[in-house]
């Protein structure tokens, strides 16, 4: 954590066109992501204190205990002694309701591993019991990308009509065809028209996704960065992995294209289902495999499984290296300062991924990233530490306890002050499920990946008067203008920030 203020602390004042400082006498800028030692026994330090309640979303949403981390160790742990079976409807229910979002685990005093634990029971419970048809189809469809890349294709299809803008609304048709529509490029409003056809900077005609004019180009050589570019991020946010390429080229590095990826997996492991992620992760590994100097991902559910493919394939030497490369997007640009763009007059309210900040414990790297943006007035959304619903598939197969735990995040948003424009977060479930949210809730705020904000901040540098860039702002807490449960989120974001 350290090591990434200092990331981001080298921000101002970076030269242009300077390496990335990712390597030699600087290489703790972007430290490899270290597993913990596996605990052999990762809920045997519950004290059950009962600190990790006010953290939990499901406990939040439902007040019962046996939705709660704690009742939820005392489950895993019976079923681990065998004093209950895998059917037991108790187990089933409340294990079954637990998003994995690993918001409990750092509010942990006594250091309790809970996603290993869950990740072991809910192995244990896919083994004995199988996964409800609905869970089977989707996880079937995303183990081949001959299935997923149809669907998804013809989804943006869908999107490009235009449907799920005028289907979008609140019952659960609806809110997928908001999930759909909240997949969608935004285009941001220009500044006083600078960008009008012809003027310096526009766009061509042909251009369909901007792209970053006039970069300069820094000195070799350039570390190299293969993309993952994942199921959902390759096909409804293609647009985001293009602007993942166009910010990091323009920050230092050479990012090159590797075929024959997979899915990473991650819907599989939080399913349970170790033998499909490991088959997915041994794809990825003999495409990915010395591909590259990094492994980039933008996609904070995506990293966090990337990171752990080692513990995954039993400590594979291959696997270990593989997943010590591997960094979120945000974590290369922090590395290179990043280079600032042009002003973007936005009120932006970055919302933090749990895979992210949980999982991956990267907390500031994103918030350097949307720094970066002169003009955008930043604040971090009040409860960012806490779960939106998505959780890869449980939106889908558990769509009332996903969308009480989201109501939480959109009164946030409804109640913050001034209201944000935009809703920034690194995860596309969680874009998906806040932008879904924002449309039921008749709200008029969009939801971005950072990346594309930068990207369109770097699109507008040529329009500017040459050397004009204008100081960075620094990230404001939300004034405290909530009710009581936002206020405390809104503390709690404050201290762990500070503490970062
Ligand atoms: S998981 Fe940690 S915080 Fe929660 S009850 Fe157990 S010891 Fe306390
Ligand atoms: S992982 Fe999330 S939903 Fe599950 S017990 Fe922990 S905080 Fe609650």
């Amino acid at each position: 954590m350290a090591a990434e203020r200092r990331n981001g602390g080298t921000a101002e004042g970076s030269p242009e066109g300077r390496r990335p400082d990712v390597a030699g006498e600087h290489s703790s800028a972007v430290p490899p992501f270290r597993r913990s030692a596996e605990p052999s026994d990762p809920l045997a330090p519950c004290v059950h204190c009962g600190f990790c309640l006010p953290a939990c979303p499901t406990y939040i949403a439902t007040g019962d205990e046996a939705d709660s981390p704690r009742g939820r160790i005392v489950l895993m742990r019976t079923l681990e002694r065998n004093e209950i079976g895998a059917d037991d409807a108790a187990l089933t229910q409340h294990l079954d309701a637990c998003l994995g979002c690993r918001g409990c685990e750092p509010v942990c005093p006594s250091g309790v591993a809970y996603g290993r634990g869950l990740e072991q029971a809910r192995a244990r419970l896919f083994e004995e019991r199988g996964l409800p048809p609905l869970a089977r189809t989707v996880l079937g469809v995303f183990r081949h990308a001959a299935l997923w890349r149809p669907l998804f294709t013809a989804a943006r299809a869908l999107r490009a009509a235009g449907l799920p803008r005028l289907m979008a609304g609140t019952g659960r048709f609806g809110f997928g065809m908001g999930m759909l529509e909240a997949s969608r490029r935004r285009r941001w409003p220009e500044d006083n028209g600078r960008h009008e056809a012809g003027a310096p900077g526009a766009p061509s005609a042909g251009a369909s996704d901007g792209g970053v004019p006039g970069a300069a180009v820094p000195a070799p050589p350039r570390p190299t960065v293969a993309l993952f570019r994942g199921c959902v991020m390759d096909t409804l946010f293609r647009h985001v992995n293009d602007a993942t390429r166009r910010v990091l080229e323009f920050n230092g590095y050479d990012v090159i294209d590797v075929e024959g990826q997979a899915c990473c997996g991650a819907l599989h492991e939080h399913a349970g289902d170790r033998a499909g992620t490991a088959a997915l992760a041994r794809l990825n590994l003999a495409a990915l495999s010395d591909s590259a100097d990094y492994i980039v991902t933008n996609s904070a559910g995506c990293g966090a499984l990337l990171k752990d493919y080692g513990h995954l394939l039993h400590d594979d030497a291959a696997a270990v290296a593989l997943a010590a490369k591997v960094r979120d997007v945000s974590e290369l640009l922090a590395a290179a300062g990043p280079r600032p763009g042009a002003p973007l007059a936005l009120d932006v309210a970055y919302d933090a991924p749990c895979h992210l900040q949980h999982a991956q414990r990267v907390h500031d790297a994103p918030l350097a990233v949307l720094r970066a943006i002169p003009g955008l007035r930043l604040r971090l959304l009040p409860g960012s530490d806490q779960c939106c619903g998505s959780a890869g598939i449980y939106s889908v197969l558990r769509p009332a306890m996903a969308r009480a735990v989201l109501a939480t995040k959109i009164e946030a948003i409804a109640a913050a002050e001034p209201r944000p424009r935009v809703v920034a977060t690194g995860n596309p479930g969680c874009l998906m499920q806040i932008g879904a949210g924002l449309i039921a809730a008749g709200l008029d705020i969009a939801v971005a990946h950072p990346v594309e904000l930068l990207d369109e901040s770097y699109r507008r540098l040529s329009s500017l008067p040459s050397p004009s860039r204008p100081d960075r702002l620094s990230v404001h807490q939300w004034p405290p203008a909530f009710s009581s449960t936002s206020t405390a989120s809104s503390s709690t974001t404050s201290r762990s920030t500070a503490t970062r």
